[in-house]
């Protein structure tokens, strides 16, 4: 009988690469960039068009090669970049796999030129479709183009996916923002069907390249990152303060040795630093780098290079999450350590901002205190709700704006409207807060120094009931209340494959749950405050929600989940009226908690109408 598997053709293996390699004219232009950076470059000169379907260009002032070597580059498995298996463990190159280029020229028409200092001439190659065309002289400085044409234009299947020219070239514009961060220290131009998009000199630091690329008012809003430790892993860059809200990833610019990588620990890593501020479904803005030692890490997982491999995962993770939490503690949006337990049970006296900035012992009230400086806070933004277009469009604009270095006043705002009446700062909250009334009987009324002030009722009851709740957890003395008769309740498969693993947490809260037979479960008491009707649909809330978020989200986002979901269901609710001495408690205990401006799903508690902008609605100044 004849034998049946043969060894495919390399054309066929270098297109099969392709499918992994090559899935959009963005995956090529990284490749590219990417072996630009590795070549040396100090600038770098990206040009598309039509969506880089049509043209993609890629120029560097790098080594460059020589002709050998600019010939053999395009054969599957040819790099210059390791030469052995041990070099595996330590990969300080962007590329090592020597397929890129093959993969490339396999479903493109490919002509690289390249030129070496000392060499008599430069080289030119063109290959079409895997097919080497053409080797010949050229002339070119020190350097490498790469011209890739009519990407997939042998392979129709593949050509049908690509997207849009809208959606292609803002990935490629995106992809050109993500190296461009990454490397201050190079030069970056990006021409988009021959209108120059970015322009960026080089940089001396993350700082002034960012300021290039999104101006001044992006950078105002970031938070500065500097954590970790460098035997693991130095985590660096910026954060975007709670009050900028993405509803997508696509703001967050993750980098692990410079190298972009879309890594979901790292950004589930970093979603967990704003725990009990940012609510689920909405992503922080964010520019990460996390410098590890090359052993820790293995790059070589997927062949795009996107994804990586921690040795020791969870510490990365740890590092990433405790150095963001620490940007946010220095810029007075959390406590710089969880907050110590207070004891909720007997009124206490009132403690004013005054007595805490003061040096009165009151180490251990939640509360935080005014900076001496800056005198003016920065007007707090609304929060900024953005789609996926609206970013193409944002970076587009801001991108725009870049080319010229223009001041930040010509920018785009990322708040168009700015509202008459603003979310308030911590820092501005003083202690002198009087309640007036309610509205709706769902907003308290009150006036401070500064203005009149709008307290959403039920969150901030929610985020004295969460810090409450989070204080109590940690000290093992939750309060719990015995239901005579026992509830039951029936578990859906989903929620019973996690709940053995969640029932200690909840227990740690005050629940005492016991599994009957099957799915049932019986329910023997319930955290003190908790209103006895809400239990059953909380726990059935929170198993969800666990299941879909997978087990493994950090015990303490665990914690801070349930005690949110507790607060959000024993606070008060909204439509219900309350006497002025109620008032009073819910600002005062409000005023001592860890955040009394935001409640710990995210949204704000109180707004204010300043003085002085009634002061300008009414003419007056
Ligand atoms: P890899 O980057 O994984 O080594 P590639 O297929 O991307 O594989 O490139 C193959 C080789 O071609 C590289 O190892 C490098 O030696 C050379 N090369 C590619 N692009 C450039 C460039 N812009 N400048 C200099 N050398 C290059
Ligand atoms: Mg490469």
């Amino acid at each position: 009988m004849m034998s049946k598997i043969r060894v495919l053709a390399d054309h066929v293996a270098n297109q099969i690469a392709a499918g992994e390699v090559v899935e959009r004219p963005a995956s090529v232009a990284k490749e590219l960039v990417e072996n630009s950076i590795d070549a040396g470059a100090t600038r770098i000169i990206i040009e598309i068009e039509a969506g880089g379907r049509r043209l993609l260009k890629v120029s560097d002032d790098g080594e460059g090669m020589v002709r050998d070597d600019a010939i053999l580059a395009f054969e599957r498995h040819a790099t210059s970049k390791i030469r052995e298996t041990d070099d595996l463990t330590a990969i300080g190159t962007l590329g090592f796999r020597g397929e890129a280029l093959a993969s490339i020229a396999s479903v493109a028409k490919v002509e690289l030129t390249t030129y070496v200092e000392g060499a008599s001439a430069a080289t030119r190659v063109t290959i079409d479709g895997g097919r080497m065309r053409d080797v010949k002289d050229a002339a070119h400085p020190r350097g490498t183009t790469i011209i890739v044409r009519d990407l997939f234009f042998n392979i129709p299947a593949r050509r049908k996916f690509l997207r849009s020219e809208a959606t292609e070239t803002y990935h490629l514009t995106n992809l050109v923002t993500h190296y461009a961060l990454a490397h201050p220290e190079i030069a970056f131009t990006f021409v988009n069907n021959g209108r120059e998009v970015v322009r960026a000199a080089p940089a001396k630091d993350l700082r002034e390249r960012a300021y290039q690329i999104f101006g001044q008012e992006f950078l105002d809003n970031l938070l500065e990152v500097d954590g970790g430790e460098p035997q693991l892993a130095r985590v660096t860059g910026y954060v975007s303060a709670p009050r900028d809200r993405r509803t997508s990833r696509d703001s967050q610019y993750l980098f692990v040795n410079r190298r972009f990588v879309r890594d979901r620990m790292v950004g589930r890593a970093l979603s967990e630093g704003y725990r009990s501020i940012l609510p689920h479904g909405v992503y922080p803005a964010a520019l990460l780098f996390i410098e590890t030692p090359l052993e820790e890490v293995d790059v070589n997982v997927h062949p795009a290079k996107t994804e990586v491999r921690f040795r020791r995962q969870a510490a990365v993770a740890d590092a990433v999450r405790e150095a963001v939490r620490a940007a946010l503690a220095s810029a007075n949006y959390v406590q710089p350590q969880e907050p110590e337990p207070v004891s909720f049970a007997i009124p206490e006296p009132i403690v004013t901002a005054a007595a805490v900035s003061s040096v009165t012992p009151q180490p251990r009230i939640e509360f935080v205190p005014t900076p001496p400086s800056p005198p003016t806070p920065p007007p707090p933004r609304p929060p900024v709700e953005v789609s996926g277009d609206e970013i193409a469009r944002d970076i587009e604009l801001m991108i725009e704006s870049a080319q010229s270095v223009k001041p930040a006043a010509d920018l785009p705002p990322l708040n168009s409207a700015d509202k008459f009446a603003r979310e308030v700062t911590a820092e501005s909250l003083s202690a002198n807060i009087r309640p007036l009334g309610q509205l709706e009987e769902s907003f308290i009324i009150a006036t401070d120094d500064e203005g009149l002030l709008l307290i959403d009722q039920h969150v901030a009851h929610e985020r004295i009931l969460f810090d409450k709740y989070r204080a109590l957890e940690a000290e093992r003395c939750s309060d719990a209340q015995q239901l005579l008769v026992p509830e039951t309740f029936d578990l859906t498969p989903a929620q019973a494959a996690v709940f053995d693993d969640l029932a200690p947490e909840f227990e740690s809260y005050g629940f005492e749950l016991m599994r009957l037979s099957g799915r049932t479960v019986a329910i023997k008491a319930i955290p003190a405050d908790l209103p006895r009707g809400e239990a059953r649909n909380m726990l059935a809330e929170l198993l969800d929600t666990v299941d879909a978020e997978k087990k493994n989200t950090a015990r303490d986002t665990l914690r801070d989940e349930i005690a949110a979901s507790l607060a959000c269901h024993a606070a008060i609710k909204v439509n219900m009226p309350l006497a002025p001495e109620k008032m009073r408690w819910l600002i005062d205990r409000l005023l001592q908690t860890s955040s009394p401006t935001t409640c710990p799903h995210g949204r704000p508690i109180i707004l204010r109408l300043s003085t002085r902008d009634i002061l300008k609605g009414f003419h007056r100044i």
